[in-house]
């Protein structure tokens, strides 16, 4: 998905916020206006191996970086936010032992953070702060509570009710990558060591996976040939199979679509926000593409044969719309949250 399109200062409207993404593979650092639209972006590795110290000091860079680059200085910024992957200690601004993460245990990276940037940072999970991008200027912006599933290596989530992250009493609140949807003995395994959670049916980890083990059983597949030419089977090329026509491909998109709509619906059940809207890298082009809109279709149907009438009519259930940037900007906004309470406290 595209990245959303840069406003230039003059568009601008302050104070200003700037959101960083810690991905375990990226860090991306964006500044957004008093309306969440983004002036500048940077991506750098996060380079986990180098550990967190240093990433805490590039993290600060990135953050100067990107003021500079908005035309801006850091006395126009407001406040900051960092999104990041768990475990965490949100309130305690701590990562606890985030797997994606391996060496940076128990380290205070939302004040480190803080120290090199110079200004004042919040802190949340980040499935929690691309919801809340999604929920500020994204597919959710209408809504007054919205759940966000990032499908891809994983199912990440996050629960935004009335401008609030729901992040629980311990920090674990709005994982629904990991509400349970199959509870059999042979339920499949999940990566966080339970089974029968919804990632371990709907990530384009778990999909892949299931086309690898059903590949043997289906030689004329598509993706049978080239897997066996070398390509590296990913839930891109059972896209692309599907769009040529290749009925194994479809088939395993659609049965994670089944499995989402019944994630969803326990979500819906639980909720009953506005709307449910799925973002991340597994979203099969979206609505741009015939095989995004037959998955979203499957969801949509799933979900209004196991719901209430009233929530089959009311509730919507849709891509997301920030791409890649719903980490940054949402980041930014929960920090924006942490600047009108603090505004609200001075009186
Ligand atoms: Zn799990």
């Amino acid at each position: 998905m595209s990245d959303t399109e840069l406003i230039t200062k003059s568009q601008a409207q302050p104070p200003y916020f700037v959101g960083v993404d810690l991905g375990g593979t990226n860090l991306k650092v964006g500044l957004v206006d008093e309306q969440g639209r983004p002036l500048a972006r940077i991506s750098v590795p996060t380079d986990v191996p180098r550990g967190p110290e240093d990433a805490a000091k590039r993290m600060g860079k990135a953050v100067l970086d990107v003021i500079v680059q908005a035309g801006i200085t850091r006395e126009d910024v407001a406040h900051a936010g960092l999104g990041s992957p768990g475990t965490m200690d949100v309130p305690a601004g701590m990562l606890l032992e985030p797997p994606n993460l391996r060496g940076w245990e128990n380290f205070p990276i939302r004040d480190r953070v803080s120290q090199h940037c110079g200004l004042p940072v919040a802190f949340a999970n980040d499935a929690n702060a691309a919801a809340y991008g999604e929920f500020w200027v994204g597919s959710g912006r209408a809504f007054r509570s919205m759940v966000l599933l990032t499908l891809g290596t994983g199912v990440g989530g996050g629960i935004i009710i009335g401008d609030h992250s729901v992040d629980g009493e311990h920090s674990h609140g709005s994982e629904c990558g990991h509400i349970i949807i199959d509870h059999h003995q042979d339920a499949r395994m999940c990566p966080c060591g339970q089974t029968g959670h919804l990632e371990a049916y709907g990530s384009a980890t778990a999909v892949a996976k299931r086309a690898h083990e059903l590949l043997n059983t289906r030689p004329e597949s598509s993706v049978k040939k080239r897997v066996e030419s070398g390509d590296e089977l990913s839930t891109l090329m059972l896209a692309e199979e599907a769009e040529a026509g290749d009925e194994l491909s479809m088939e395993l998109i659609l049965e994670a679509a089944t499995y989402l709509g019944v994630g969803v619906t326990s979500l819906m059940h639980t909720i009953d926000p506005d709307g449910v809207v799925l973002g991340g890298a597994m979203t099969f082009g979206g609505h741009d593409s015939p095989v995004g809109r037959k998955f979203l279709d499957r969801v949509r149907e799933e979900v209004a044969r196991r719901t209430f009438p009233v929530l089959r009519e009311k509730t919507v259930v849709d891509f997301a719309s920030l791409g890649g940037d719903a980490g940054f900007i949402g980041a930014a906004g929960i920090g924006r949250l942490a600047y009108r309470k603090k505004q609200e406290i001075r009186g």
